[in-house]
């Protein structure tokens, strides 16, 4: 994976990581699934058998190793200086590889060792981790990174408006009529939407949600055998990775004239959502976006029907810190990157949605999706 930043940004995550593993009195962090792996070394493990993860100790001088199935090592790039490299061979034990190195980072007048884990790593491995390294504490690994990947650098904001950009190319298309909806199965047009994704840069498809008619009102509905016809909302949720780095947007267009309700509900969603953007100023809390975005909701008489929160973060994860959602005071602060998504959905009969990504910025909040808001009605 090409880092955005270069060697450069990965020093210097690291460099962070080590302070925030120390202010978390953690002396050993273990890195494998998941993407805080990737964003300290660049390096996405596998999700399959053989162990991948790198050992980080809590300070420079301890370094860090890569521990790595010796048939995976051709795909890690080398980062000097920012770890090192130990293919292991198939006759290896790399459990116990990884426990001695963890043994050795662990001051031996300290008290009770602390170490940090991958929260996605296979518990596979850390149970036989907590077998060999018994009476150490552990915690997450987020507990550390979360807070740090929060915050993108400005090579990140750059991937992440690049994403943005290919996504938005999508959407003009879908909202240009140039993908064609009445007449074709939901899971067509998914299908579609993902090709699409591809060609506009993106290396990886995430998903592309495709609900139409009353399968609009199911938020994280599964694109299926149901087509599509004239006259309904169909709500497009769609994102990929382009360069390690997630797009993420919605629009609802309707297949022909919505009914006076519905094209009500399309104008509060969009009204809503407007606002949800203009509350994301640095400084005030994550669940201001979330009350922004409700209050318009509520006050015309839908708030039972919004039924998630209003956004998410989002960088190397779909999702991750910070959440747009009641209950989290913390102050937004610049580089903070996240959708502001509201919805409505009536059960059983339509529902509509907008999201855009959105990074706060000293400046105000700085949209990543510019692709139109408007009501669009889509010919046969
Ligand atoms: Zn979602
Ligand atoms: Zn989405
Ligand atoms: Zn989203």
């Amino acid at each position: 994976m090409s880092v955005p930043g270069g060697a450069a940004a990965l020093r210097s995550r690291l460099q962070r990581a080590r302070a925030a593993m120390q202010a978390a009195g953690c002396d050993v962090m273990m890195l494998s699934l998941g993407a805080d792996l990737p964003w300290v070394s660049g390096y996405e493990a596998m999700p399959l058998e053989r162990l991948t993860m790198l050992v980080v100790g809590a300070t420079e001088e301890q370094g860090a190793v890569l521990f790595v199935p010796e048939l995976e090592a051709p795909r890690v790039v080398p980062q000097p200086g920012v770890f090192s490299v130990r293919p292991w061979a198939e006759h290896e034990g790399p459990v116990a590889l990884v426990a001695e190195l963890a043994a050795r980072l662990v001051p031996a007048s300290g008290g009770t060792p602390r170490v940090a884990v991958s929260d996605r790593a296979w518990s596979t491995f850390l149970l036989a981790l907590q077998r060999l390294l018994p009476g150490w504490e552990w915690t997450v690994s987020s507990e550390v990174c979360a807070p740090l990947r929060a915050v993108k650098d400005e090579a990140e904001v750059d991937a992440l408006a690049r994403a943005s950009a290919a996504a938005d190319r999508v959407a003009r298309a879908l909202l240009g009529g140039e993908i064609s909806l009445v007449g074709r199965p939901e899971r067509d047009v998914s299908a579609e939407i993902a090709a699409r994704l591809l060609e506009e840069g993106h290396q990886r498809v995430n998903f592309a949600i495709v609900g139409s008619g009353p399968n609009s009102a199911s938020p994280h509905h599964e694109a299926g055998d149901r087509v599509i016809r004239a006259g309904e909302p169909v709500v497009c949720d769609f994102g990929g990775t382009l360069d390690g780095y997630c797009s993420d947007i919605t629009r609802t267009v309707f297949t022909g004239e919505p009914e006076a309700e519905l094209r009500r509900i399309y104008e509060v969603v969009a009204e809503a959502q407007r606002a949800g953007v203009e509350a994301a100023r640095v400084g005030s809390p994550c669940q201001e976006v979330d009350r922004a975005a409700r209050r318009v909701i509520d006050s015309a008489g839908f708030g039972r029907y919004f039924v998630h929160r209003t956004g998410h973060g989002i960088g190397l994860e779909e999702h991750e810190d910070p959440y747009m959602v009641e209950g989290n005071s913390a102050p937004l602060v610049p580089g903070n990157a996240f959708s502001v998504e509201p919805g409505i959905y009536v059960p059983g009969r339509y529902g509509v949605r907008i999201e855009d990504l959105v990074v706060a910025t000293a400046a105000g909040p700085r949209p990543l999706n510019v692709a139109d808001h408007s009501l669009v009605v889509l010919g046969p």
